[in-house]
């Protein structure tokens, strides 16, 4: 097992900005049967800043979502009220000088990208840092981008074994850590949240992989140790697409409230990572069989409670 400094401390992360449905309900099964297969302590965050995307009704579903499933916490943050820390962080990195005011509006950004000799890396489209040079237009307002290292980082997945490496400059670009109407930006929320509370072990979707080293290039600005990354698989449909919110997913909160055991709705998302189990199961029953994944993926538990 790789080494970190015991005890373990997860967390699940969810954005409140509607109803939890089955992929959400299997990330956050996942991330607390890690943190308490390993004895450790977890975390619930509520990740709110994008305020026009917050539905305020979502914090007590999901809570009470949680509850319901057996998934309990040991302490919870609410991103929204934590405002100081990032500003903070934000503050250190500007005084470094390693940030810069940018007004470029998304239009003008597309046009730089299409007139770059380069060809696109990868499939997301890279800042090409019009601002570094350019001094921003005192008349609208700015957001602050981090001007990123000149290095490439390679970040191994502790649970696929996967291997990823990014060259900053090239496939990542300058990010936003400060839009242009205040919300800090998620990935310096999530690296200094995740410090901040002593995380050591981040399970999340697959999704977050490939943001995954510009986070670690962000901890490692900002001086914070790295936590394991466990990043588990997202649900999909019987087509083999991905449960979205608005794919139909049904949500949680429509299962408690029509009646449905949550003993099989653990069952059935105990099943659909492949693990045997009978008709309802507690999320306590489903440790054993994390244990064991973790072991095939490669970890040693034999001295883990
Ligand atoms: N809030 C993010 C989401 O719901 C998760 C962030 C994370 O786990 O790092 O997708």
């Amino acid at each position: 097992m790789p080494d970190f400094p015991a005890p373990t401390v997860g967390r699940f992360a969810p954005s409140p900005t509607g109803a939890m449905h089955l992929g959400n309900a299997r990330t956050a099964l996942l991330a607390w049967l890690h943190s308490r297969a390993l004895g450790g302590r977890h975390l619930l965050r509520f990740e709110d800043l994008d305020t026009g995307r917050v539905r305020p009704w979502a914090f007590g579903v999901t809570r009470r979502d949680l509850e319901w499933l057996g998934l309990d916490w040991d302490a919870e943050y609410v991103q929204s009220q934590r405002l100081d820390v990032y500003a903070d962080a934000l503050a250190r990195l500007t005084a470094a000088g390693e940030t810069y005011p940018c007004t470029c509006t998304r239009r003008e950004i597309a046009q730089a990208i299409q007139e770059s000799a380069g060809a696109p890396h990868g499939t997301e489209p890279v800042y090409p840092g019009l601002c570094r040079t350019h001094p921003p237009d005192p008349g609208r307002p700015a957001a602050r981008r981090w001007r990123v290292p000149d290095q490439t980082v390679c970040v191994r997945d502790a649970f696929t074994g996967e291997t990823l490496c990014q060259h900053l400059p090239t496939e990542v670009g300058d990010f936003v850590l400060r839009r242009n109407d205040g919300v800090y930006a998620y990935h310096l929320a999530v690296v200094v949240d995740d410090a901040a509370t002593g995380v050591t072990d981040v399970v999340r979707g697959l999704d977050l992989w490939t943001a995954t080293p510009r986070q670690v290039a962000l901890q490692r600005a900002l001086g914070f140790l790295t936590p394991r990354y466990l990043h588990v698989p997202l649900m999909t449909d019987f087509r083999g697409e991905r449960l979205a919110k608005r794919g139909g997913a049904p949500p949680v909160q429509a299962l408690r409230e029509e009646g449905e055991e949550a003993g099989r709705v653990l069952a059935t998302l105990a099943r659909s990572l492949g693990w045997e189990v009978p008709e309802t199961v507690t999320a306590r029953e489903l440790l054993p069989l994390w244990r064991r994944t973790l072991e095939e993926a490669g970890w040693s538990l034999s001295s883990q409670s």
